[in-house]
């Protein structure tokens, strides 16, 4: 376990605001007002699904790339990933000219795969989960001199992610609670801790599917454990926290004042009602954090912002979605 303050969190995350600031535009934050009479207080979407790849994850990958020094560049980098942060990775090495590798799980969708061949990067496909992918990674970083880039806990990747929380307060100030789909944790670490030192009466909610969910069984136990993957909507969340974990464990434990878990049904709803009341197609890691406000109807949330993280979802996975929301509906 590492421990680091809050304000210096602040400041790395600062820099790394203004590092990525030429790569990465600010999301829209847009108000819903379907959602904020469903649950009876205001409610604001982040729309990281419209970040180049579909994702917030480039925001952590710049962050890294950006600082390896030049002479470094062209021995590239590595990663393992279930999809998202291994897209991040490719098209940020591809616009600064690194040769990228990445490792992935046989259990990543064909869609991935897919769009990482198209970005150019030299894929690794082994194994059925997130360890075997890493060890791959591992050896690779070793035996070619690349640069490994983590997909949570690291420091340049969750300051990276940090700066959405930046954004955050400068777009809502008044924010009281904030909705934020958990796996690893760099998100959330980087959220909160940007969150806690400028605005710690906010409340910061984390929000896993209910099966394989590693990161609040770790927390419910004390310590990191693995889980069995199982297969889910999210399969963005999917994946440990490893074992040796240095930094996220510890920081999510610390600075989130709770973890929520919800079931595919209410997974698959809310991807159905993004859809039909929003117009906006989001992967089921997104659609957590409205799946949870669908639940809750809480009006002690206050203000509060959902994140919206990433919209790479298969055109079946999204028409079921939709199909089970309208058939949910004419049924009364
Ligand atoms: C990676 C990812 C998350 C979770 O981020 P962590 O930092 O691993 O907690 C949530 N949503 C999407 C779409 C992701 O790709």
């Amino acid at each position: 376990m590492t421990t680091r303050s809050l304000n210096e969190w602040d400041q790395e995350i600062s820099q790394a605001a203004r590092r990525i600031q030429t790569y990465v535009s600010p999301t829209p934050m847009l108000f819903s007002d379907p959602l904020s009479r469903e649950v009876g207080s205001p409610v604001w979407l982040k729309c990281e699904q419209f970040q180049p790849m579909g994702a917030f994850k480039i925001r952590g990958a710049a962050n890294a790339l950006l600082q390896l020094p030049e002479e470094r560049r062209r021995k590239g980098a590595v990663t393992y990933s279930t999809g998202n942060h291994g897209l991040a990775v490719a098209y940020m090495c591809r616009a600064l000219g690194v040769p990228a590798v990445v490792c992935i799980s046989e259990r990543v969708p064909e869609t991935k795969v897919e769009a990482l061949q198209e970005l150019g990067a030299r894929l690794e496909i082994r194994g059925q989960g997130q360890d075997e992918a890493y060890e791959t990674a591992q050896n690779i970083s070793t035996g070619e001199g690349r640069l490994l880039i983590e997909p949570f806990d690291d420091v340049a990747v969750i300051a990276g992610q940090g700066t959405m929380g930046v954004e955050i307060l400068r777009e809502v100030p008044d924010v009281d609670t904030i909705l934020i789909p958990l796996s690893g944790g760099g998100l959330a670490s980087g959220v909160a801790a940007t969150l806690k030192h400028r605005r710690p009466s906010c409340r910061l909610i984390g929000i896993s599917m209910q099966g394989g969910a590693a990161m609040h069984e770790s927390i419910r136990q004390g310590h990191p454990v693995m889980l069995p993957e199982v297969p889910t909507l999210a399969d963005s969340l999917q994946g440990g926290i490893g074992l040796a974990n240095r930094w996220t464990f510890d920081m999510v434990s610390r600075l989130l004042d709770d973890i929520v878990l919800v079931s595919e049904a209410e997974i698959q709803r809310a991807m159905g009602y993004l859809a039909v009341k929003q117009g906006m197609l989001v992967e089921g890691a997104a659609a957590v954090t409205v799946a949870y406000l669908l639940r809750s109807v809480d009006s002690a949330l206050g203000t509060v912002v959902a994140l919206l993280t990433g919209r790479n979802v298969s055109a079946t996975q999204s028409l079921e979605a939709i199909t089970a929301y309208q058939g949910r509906k004419s049924l009364g």
